[in-house]
């Protein structure tokens, strides 16, 4: 029989978010912006690196990620229901993008075919003057 249990059903450990020099780093909204206790240092994490102990890059020094104002620490772990509904979404939307591109298509093969038709026209026209 199949033993359920998951040896990676705890990964979400403290390294895997790499804690990195503030001017160095590419920033994105979702990083938490603090400085190093110990040695004044910018530094810059993963939001969900928020409320853990990390070593800063230049002293080493253990320093506590502070959590943003107004983030629940519950807001790190969506639960999968709410990921899904997201993902959802996000497929809906990527399926009426691609209606319109077809119907775009369309339209576009039949402008072709009456600039067809004109260009037929014209050169009708100006062989019978
Ligand atoms: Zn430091």
């Amino acid at each position: 029989m199949a033993d359920e249990t998951s040896p990676e059903s705890d990964a979400r450990a403290s390294e895997s978010f790499d804690v990195q020099d503030a001017d160095a780093a590419e920033i994105r909204d979702t990083d938490i912006q603090f400085d190093c206790p110990q040695c004044g240092k910018s530094l810059v994490i993963d939001y969900r690196g928020a409320g853990l102990e990390i070593a800063c890059s230049q002293c080493g020094a253990s320093v506590l990620v502070p959590i943003p104002d107004g983030m629940e620490l519950t807001d790190l772990d969506l639960d999968s229901g709410e990921i899904l509904k997201q993902l959802f979404a996000t497929r809906r939307n990527y399926q009426k993008v691609e209606l319109q591109v077809k119907e775009l298509r369309t339209r576009l093969a039949q402008l072709q075919e009456t600039l067809g038709v004109m260009q037929e026209v014209v050169a009708e026209g100006l062989a019978n003057t």
